[in-house]
C-alpha cells in the first residue's frame, strides 16, 4: 500500500489502524472514539474499512466527493467508503478480477446504507448511455421493493432490513452494469404475526394502508385504519418516523421502473392483504358431542372476502383451519384442530404466505435484471447480511445467524492469507507462517454432515415418534459433549465440567466472538416448518395464479412427493454455495460498528463499542494484517517519501542504498525487498523511518 502525506499527517488519531503503536483493544477503540468525535466515521486495517454509524447526515457524499475518490489512489484522500468502492471498482474493469464487497455489523450500524453508498457510487463512476442507464435503474430500484417487503421497524433501527441479501451487479468489458442477481437469506417472517410492542410489522403492510387510496383498498376490501388489524401495532402511526404514503409512492414507482406489470402489482398487493386478513380471523373453541375439542370460526366476513380476492370456495379455506388430515401408509386420519391449533394452523398460513411472496418478488426482480450468458461478463457482489447476535435469548434465529457469522470470519481469515501468500508468491518473497486463530473446528461443530449439530437437528426432526427440543438437547449432548467448544448440562462421558450456569434447556458454543448461549425451544418446530396439508392444499385450490404458485406442494400430483427440507438444510445448502461465490471473487470489507442503542448522533458508548469490537474480530483483523510484513510499497513512492533520510539514494537501488546507510539505519531483517515492492516487517520501523523524515522537514 502506499503511504502518502494526507495519509499520516494531520490526521485525526490514525487513518490505519495498522499503525497504532501499542495494538490493544483499548487502543482500537480509543483511536475510533477519537476520529469519531471529529466525523471521521471510517478508518481502515489495510484495505479492510470500518465504519462508525454517525447518525447524522454528512457532507461526504456529494457529488464533488465521489469525484474526488474517482480513480484516486485507496490511500491518497481520508478514509472513505467511496475508496473501498473505487478500488474494488478499478480492480474489475481494469484487472478483470471479480470483486465481492462484505459488509457486516449488528442491526443498525450502517450495511444497508453502506451497500447503497456502493451501488451508487459505482452506478455514478461507470459508463453513461440510455441503455445503461435503465440497467442502473433497475438495479438501484430494486432497494426500495425489498426493503418495502423486507424491512420493518425495530427497537435497533427504524429501517431494519430482516433478510440477509447478496447482490451479483454484472459488467461488460468495459466496465459498464449489463444485469444483475439478487439471492436472498431467511426472512424473519414470525414477524408478519408477531412482534413486540414498540415495533411494527413489515413496512409494506402499512405503506398499503396509508397510500393505497380508497379506490384499491375498496378492491382490496381494505380499510385504511391500522388499528383495525390483528397483525400491525395499534400505534404504528406515532412509531412511525417515515412517511408510508410517500414510500408507498416510491415503491410502485420502482417495481414499474423494474418492469412488474399492472396486474403483477396487483397480484402481490392482493396477497399482502389476504395476509392482513388472515390476522383477523377469529378462532374459537369448543366441544363436539363425544368431548372432542374442535375450533370454529364465528364470523366468516374475513374468510369470505378472503375467498373471493383469491378465488377459491369458502367452505375449503373455513374447513384447512379446523381439520388436520394425516395420511401414513395409505391410511387417511382426519384431527380435529382445537382453538390453538386452528390459530397456530391461521398463522403459519399467513407467515408462509408472506415469505413466499417475498421470494417470489426477489426471483421476479432477478428475471427482469438477469442478463442471459454473456462473454467476458465481470461481477461485482455485494453482501449486506445479518451480523453476529447475542441476545439476552438465543433461539433457532441466532443460531443459523451466528453459523452464518462464523463462515464469514472463516473466509475473511482464508482470503486475507490467501490474498497475502499471492502477493509474497508474486513479489518473489519467503512465505513466512502466520499465527491465527482457525474457526473451522467451530464451523464443523455446526456443519459436519454426520456430527454437527445441523445435521443431528435434522436426525431429530425426520425421526418418527416421540421426539422434542429436550431429545434434541440430549442427543447433543451425548455426542458433542467432548467438544471443546460445546457445552451443555447434559452430557455423557463428558471430559469437559458441565458449567452450573447453564440452564436445563439450552446448549452453550464458544464462537469466535464469544459466548452464546442458546435455548433450544422450538429449535425442532422451526427447522421443520411444517405446513399442514390441507392448507398448501387449499391454496392450491385457489384461482388466483400467483398465489397458486407460492404452494407447489399442494398440487394432488406432488402429494407423494417426500417432505421437504429442513430450514437449517437449505440454509446450510445457501451458505455453502455463497462461500464458493465469495471465494472466486476479490474480497472488499465494509465492517460496520454502531455507536450506541438510542439513534444518538455524536454518542459514543465505550461498552457497546468494546464488544462490538470482539464480535467483528477487529483485534485479530489487524493482528493479520500486521503477520508478516505489515506493509509493503512500491520502489518509487517509498523512495519519494524517504529519499530526504538520505544522500545516496540516487540513482535509482536507491532504496536498497538508503536503507543501508548508517544515517538511516534500518536492520536488514526488517525489510525484504520483492519485485516491484519493498515490505517492512514491523509497523515500529516505519514510525521509526516517520520520525527521522519528521525531524528533517
Ligand atoms: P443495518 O442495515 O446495519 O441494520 P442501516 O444501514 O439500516 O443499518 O442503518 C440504520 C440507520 O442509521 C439508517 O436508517 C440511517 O438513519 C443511519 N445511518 C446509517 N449509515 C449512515 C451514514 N453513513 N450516514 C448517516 N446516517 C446513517
Ligand atoms: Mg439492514
Amino acid at each position: 500500500m502506499a503511504l502518502n502525506s494526507s495519509f499520516l499527517d494531520g490526521m485525526v488519531g490514525v487513518g490505519d489502524m495498522i499503525l497504532l503503536e501499542s495494538l490493544s483493544e483499548k487502543s482500537v477503540l480509543e483511536n475510533l472514539k477519537e476520529r469519531f468525535k471529529h466525523d471521521e466515521i471510517y478508518t481502515y486495517i489495510g484495505n479492510v474499512v470500518i465504519s462508525v454509524n454517525p447518525y447524522k447526515q454528512l457532507s461526504i457524499y456529494t457529488p464533488e466527493k465521489v469525484e474526488e475518490y474517482r480513480n484516486s489512489n485507496l490511500y491518497q484522500l481520508k478514509p472513505h467508503i467511496y475508496a473501498v468502492a473505487d478500488g474494488a471498482y478499478q480492480s474489475l474493469r481494469d484487472r478483470d478480477r471479480d470483486q465481492c464487497i462484505l459488509i457486516t455489523g449488528e442491526s443498525g450500524a450502517g450495511k444497508t446504507e453502506a451497500s447503497k453508498l456502493v451501488m451508487s457510487y459505482v452506478a455514478a463512476v461507470c459508463g453513461k448511455g440510455a441503455e445503461v442507464n435503465q440497467v442502473k435503474e433497475q438495479l438501484l430500484q430494486s432497494n426500495p421493493v425489498l426493503e418495502a417487503f423486507g424491512n420493518a421497524k425495530t427497537i435497533r433501527n427504524d429501517n431494519s432490513s430482516r433478510f440477509g441479501k447478496y447482490m451479483d451487479i454484472e459488467f461488460d468489458f468495459k466496465g459498464d452494469p449489463v444485469g444483475g442477481v439478487i439471492s436472498n437469506y431467511l426472512l424473519e417472517k414470525s414477524r408478519v404475526v408477531k412482534h413486540v410492542k414498540a415495533e411494527r410489522n413489515f413496512h409494506i403492510f402499512y405503506q398499503l394502508l396509508a397510500g393505497g387510496g380508497a379506490e384499491l383498498l375498496g378492491q382490496l376490501k381494505l380499510s385504511p385504519d391500522c388499528a383495525k388489524y390483528a397483525y400491525l401495532n395499534k400505534d404504528a402511526s406515532s412509531l412511525n418516523g417515515m412517511n408510508d404514503n410517500e414510500n408507498f409512492k416510491t415503491v410502485k414507482s420502482a417495481m414499474k421502473i423494474i418492469g412488474f406489470s399492472d396486474s403483477e402489482v396487483t397480484s402481490i398487493l392482493q396477497i399482502v392483504a389476504v395476509v392482513l386478513k388472515l390476522g383477523n380471523i377469529e378462532i374459537k373453541g369448543q366441544f363436539q358431542a363425544n368431548g372432542m375439542a374442535s375450533c370454529y370460526i364465528p364470523d366468516l366476513k374475513e374468510i369470505k372476502e378472503i375467498s373471493s380476492l383469491i378465488g377459491l370456495d369458502a367452505a375449503t379455506l373455513e374447513n384447512a383451519f379446523s381439520v388436520r388430515t394425516v395420511e401414513a401408509k395409505q391410511e387417511r386420519v382426519v384431527t380435529t384442530l382445537n382453538a390453538s391449533q386452528g390459530a397456530y394452523a391461521r398463522d403459519a398460513l399467513a407467515k408462509n404466505m408472506y415469505d413466499r411472496l417475498f421470494s417470489w418478488l426477489v426471483q421476479r426482480i432477478n428475471e427482469s435484471i438477469k442478463v442471459s450468458e454473456f462473454q467476458g461478463k465481470k461481477v461485482m457482489g455485494v453482501l449486506d447480511i445479518y451480523g453476529f447476535e447475542i441476545l439476552e435469548e438465543n433461539s433457532f434465529e441466532q443460531f443459523i445467524i451466528n453459523y452464518c457469522n462464523e463462515k464469514l470470519q472463516q473466509i475473511f481469515i482464508q482470503m486475507t492469507l490467501k490474498e497475502e501468500q499471492g502477493e509474497y508468491r508474486r513479489e518473489g518473497i519467503e512465505w513466512t507462517q502466520i499465527e491465527f486463530f482457525d474457526n473451522e473446528i467451530i464451523c464443523k461443530l455446526i456443519e459436519d454432515n454426520t456430527k454437527g449439530i445441523l445435521a443431528i437437528l435434522d436426525e431429530e426432526c425426520l425421526l418418527p415418534g416421540n421426539v422434542s427440543d429436550a431429545t434434541f438437547l440430549t442427543k447433543l449432548g451425548r455426542q458433542l459433549g467432548n467438544h471443546k467448544h460445546f457445552k451443555s448440562k447434559i452430557t455423557q462421558n463428558a471430559k469437559n465440567i458441565t458449567d452450573v450456569t447453564l440452564p436445563d434447556n439450552s446448549f452453550r458454543i464458544e464462537h469466535y466472538a464469544g459466548q452464546v448461549t442458546y435455548n433450544t425451544n422450538g429449535f425442532l418446530d422451526k427447522n421443520n416448518d411444517l405446513l399442514f396439508r390441507d392448507l398448501s392444499q387449499a391454496m392450491f385450490k385457489a384461482k388466483h395464479e400467483l398465489l397458486k404458485s407460492l404452494f407447489p406442494e399442494g398440487d394432488p400430483k406432488n402429494s407423494s412427493l417426500k417432505r421437504p427440507p429442513t430450514v437449517g438444510f437449505q440454509f446450510k445448502g445457501s451458505v455453502s454455495t455463497l462461500m464458493k461465490n465469495l471465494y472466486a471473487k476479490n474480497p472488499n470489507y465494509i465492517r460496520c460498528l454502531k455507536p450506541n442503542g438510542t439513534k444518538k448522533p455524536s454518542l459514543f458508548d465505550d461498552k457497546l463499542m468494546e464488544i462490538q469490537v470482539r464480535y467483528l474480530g477487529l483485534l485479530e483483523n489487524v493482528r493479520v494484517r500486521r503477520a508478516g510484513y505489515a506493509y509493503r510499497q512500491e520502489y518509487g513512492s517509498f523512495l519519494n517519501r524517504y529519499k530526504m533520510l538520505s544522500k545516496q539514494t540516487w540513482p535509482m537501488d536507491g532504496v536498497e542504498v538508503m536503507l543501508n546507510d548508517p544515517e538511516v539505519n534500518i536492520s536488514s531483517e526488517e525489510v525484504a525487498y520483492g519485485r516491484t515492492k519493498l515490505f517492512i516487517r514491523t509497523p515500529s520501523t516505519l514510525f521509526d523511518l516517520e520520525e527521522k523524515r519528521r525531524q528533517k522537514m
